[in-house]
C-alpha cells in the first residue's frame, strides 16, 4: 500500500448510488469506528444535481461508518492507483442506524425473517451492462467475437471480479449490440447485496481503467436492449440446509418457499416502485423483452416476474426464485429488504402462492388475464409510486420518514423525466448509472 493513497468510504443511497467521500489510508484506522460525517438532506439527492424537499435541516447529520468485511483494494495495472473502498453503515453518534439507511435496512428485514421463522436468504444479481466504447463495432448478439471485440476490458473485469472476491461464474456477451452480462455466485444475506455494490463499482473502475464507460442502466438508449439486473433468492434453515424445493409442492417450491412467492407476488405491483424505481425503468419493463410486463410467477418462465428455477441435476441447493422486475437503478438493500419484508409477510400469513404461469402472459387476452390472477405492472415511475403509496404493508416496513423522504425523491426524478425527450432520459440515466 502506498502512502497517501485513498481510501473511499462508500454508501448506496435512496437512488441507488454509490456516493463516497474518501480518506487518506493513514486516516482509515482513525475513521473506523465513528466513519464520517454527511448532511442528512444528501440522502434526497436525485441521480442528478436535484434535491427534492425532505425532512431535514440544514445541521442533520449522520456517520458513515465502514463495515470493515466490505474493505477492498484492487490493483489493476502498475501505474494506476488502487481502487480501495469499505461500504458503509448510515449511523447515529450513539452507532444506532439511521431510519434512511438503506443497508440497515436489508440488515433488519434479515433479522426478522430469522427471528420470525429460523430461515435465512441467499442472494445472487445477474448483472447486465452497455460497454460505451464508440470503436466497439457491430457484433452478432452472445457471439465469440462480441466478447474478443471487448477482450482488453472482459478480461481486466474479470480479474478485477476476481480480486474483488464476488465469486464470480460467468462473464458474457449479452443480446444488445456492446451488452454484456457477469454473474456472481449466491452470498448468504448482506453480504449477498454488498456483493452487488462491489461488483457493479469494479465493473466500472476495470471500464475506466480501459478509456470506455460501463453503463447499468435499465435503457441505455429509447432502442437499445434493456439492461435487467436479475435477483435470485433461496431459503435455508438454520442448519445450513437449502429449503426452498419441493417436488410435490406447487412449482416445485417448498411450503414456506411458496408462501413466501405469495407475498412478493401480493406486493410486486407495489415493490417495482423500489426494485425499478426510475423513469427509465419503464422503457424497460414490458412484454415480450424478457424483461416482464405482467406480475405471473412460472417455472422457468421468461416472461414471468418471478421465474422459478430448478436445478437442472435436481440440487436443491441451486434451486431458486428469480424476481425480474428488478433493475440496477435500485439500492439492492432496498430492494431485497423490501422483497424479504413481503415474503416474510407471507409466509406469516400463510398465503397461497399462485398459479403457475407456464405460457407467455402477453399471449393471453385482457379477460384471460383477469380470469388467471394476472396483473399488468405499473407502466410509470408515478403509476409504480401510486401503489406503492397506497400499500399499507409498505408503510409498515419502511416507517414514516424514510417513505416520505423516498416519495418525494422518485416524484421529483418522474417530474423532471417528463420534461425531457426520451432520448434525452436515456442519455442521462446512462451517464448516472
Ligand atoms: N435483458 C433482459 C432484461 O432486461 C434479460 C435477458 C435475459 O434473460 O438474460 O431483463
Ligand atoms: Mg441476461
Amino acid at each position: 500500500m502506498t502512502k497517501g493513497e485513498l481510501v473511499l468510504l462508500v454508501w448506496n443511497d435512496l437512488v441507488g448510488l454509490s456516493r463516497t467521500r474518501g480518506v487518506p489510508l493513514e486516516q482509515y484506522e482513525r475513521r473506523r469506528q465513528h466513519g464520517l460525517g454527511w448532511a442528512l438532506a444528501g440522502q434526497s439527492l436525485t441521480p442528478f444535481e436535484d434535491i427534492a424537499p425532505n425532512p431535514w435541516g440544514p445541521m442533520d447529520e449522520v456517520r458513515q461508518v465502514p463495515d470493515e468485511a466490505t474493505r477492498r483494494r484492487i490493483v489493476l495495472k502498475q501505474d494506476y492507483p488502487a481502487f480501495h473502498f469499505a461500504l458503509c453503515n448510515s449511523l447515529h453518534a450513539d452507532g444506532i442506524p439511521w431510519e434512511c439507511c438503506t443497508r440497515s435496512f436489508l440488515a433488519s428485514a434479515l433479522d426478522d425473517l430469522k427471528n420470525q421463522t429460523g430461515l435465512e436468504v441467499a442472494i445472487a444479481y445477474e448483472n447486465e451492462f452497455l460497454l460505451i466504447d464508440p470503436a466497439l463495432e457491430w457484433a452478432a448478439p452472445f457471439s465469440v467475437d462480441s466478447i474478443r471485440r471487448a477482450a482488453p476490458f472482459a478480461d481486466l473485469c474479470t480479474r478485477a471480479l476476481i480480486d474483488a472476491g464476488v465469486d464470480l461464474e460467468t462473464f458474457e456477451p449479452e443480446y444488445g449490440v456492446g451488452q454484456y452480462e457477469v454473474s456472481c455466485g449466491p452470498a448468504t444475506g448482506l453480504a449477498g447485496a454488498d456483493r452487488v455494490v462491489i461488483t457493479r463499482e469494479t465493473v466500472r473502475e476495470a471500464a475506466r481503467q480501459c478509456s470506455v464507460t460501463a453503463s447499468f442502466s435499465p435503457k441505455p438508449a429509447p432502442d437499445a436492449v434493456g439492461n435487467g439486473c436479475h435477483l435470485h433468492v433461496s431459503l435455508w434453515d438454520g442448519a445450513g440446509n437449502p429449503v426452498t424445493a419441493d417436488p410435490a409442492g406447487p412449482g416445485g417450491l417448498s411450503a414456506a418457499a411458496g408462501r413466501f412467492v405469495a407475498g412478493i407476488h401480493r406486493h410486486l405491483r407495489s415493490l417495482v416502485a423500489i426494485t425499478a424505481p426510475s423513469p427509465v425503468s419503464y422503457m424497460r419493463l414490458g412484454p415480450h423483452h424478457w424483461s416482464c410486463g405482467f406480475d405471473a410467477v412460472g417455472v422457468q418462465n421468461r416472461e414471468a416476474a418471478i421465474r422459478i428455477c430448478p436445478a437442472p441435476d435436481g440440487d436443491a441447493a441451486a434451486f431458486n426464485i428469480e424476481i425480474r422486475s428488478t433493475d440496477a437503478t435500485a439500492s439492492p438493500y432496498l430492494a431485497i429488504g423490501a422483497i424479504i419484508r413481503a415474503g416474510l409477510e407471507g409466509i406469516r400469513a400463510d398465503m397461497t402462492p399462485p398459479a403457475m404461469v407456464n405460457l407467455d402472459p402477453a399471449s393471453l387476452s385482457d379477460a384471460e388475464r383477469r380470469d388467471r390472477g394476472i396483473r399488468t405492472l405499473p407502466e410509470s415511475l408515478d403509476e409504480a409510486l401510486d401503489a406503492f403509496l397506497a400499500d399499507d404493508s409498505v408503510g409498515q416496513w419502511f416507517g414514516p420518514v424514510m417513505i416520505e423522504a423516498y416519495g418525494a425523491l422518485k416524484r421529483l426524478e418522474a417530474a423532471n423525466a417528463a420534461a425531457m425527450s426520451d432520448a434525452e432520459l436515456c442519455q442521462r440515466y446512462r451517464g448516472a448509472y
